[in-house]
């Protein structure tokens, strides 16, 4: 089960919601795949045939330097060969950073150091 994320800033008041972790369709390589650029997509329908893949998704937050907002991405990382994908900005395609803390992380609004993130939901 996922979890519906609200990262706010304390400085310009500016907030963005995600999603994060993941939901049921998740358990599946060929629904994972279609989150991706066509590239990555294909590497992924390639180990959705190797049997016995084992891998670990999440949706999980990253910032976005273009849209200068938080977005939601997918992570996958296939324990088969030790490798990992990450996806890129659903809005405007570049690739992101993603981040363990929020808190270290500046406000792509004002630039200020003061997020802070809240479990506000689940999904699926
Ligand atoms: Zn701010
Ligand atoms: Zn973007």
């Amino acid at each position: 089960m996922g979890a519906i994320e609200k990262i706010q800033c304390n400085n310009c008041e500016k907030s963005w919601e995600l999603l994060t972790g993941m939901g049921k369709r998740h358990a599946s390589l060929a629904n994972i795949s279609e989150l991706y650029p066509a590239d990555v997509a294909e590497q992924l329908t390639k180990y959705e045939e190797m049997p016995g893949v084992r891998f670990q998704f999440a949706m999980t937050p990253a910032k976005c330097e273009t849209c200068k907002a938080f977005v939601s991405v997918p992570v996958v990382f296939v324990k088969t060969d030790e490798k990992k994908y990450t996806g890129v900005c659903p809005e405007c395609g570049k690739s992101v950073q993603t981040f363990a803390c929020v808190e270290r992380c500046k406000c792509p609004e004002c630039n200020e150091k003061k997020l802070f993130i809240n479990k506000i939901g689940r999904w699926d």
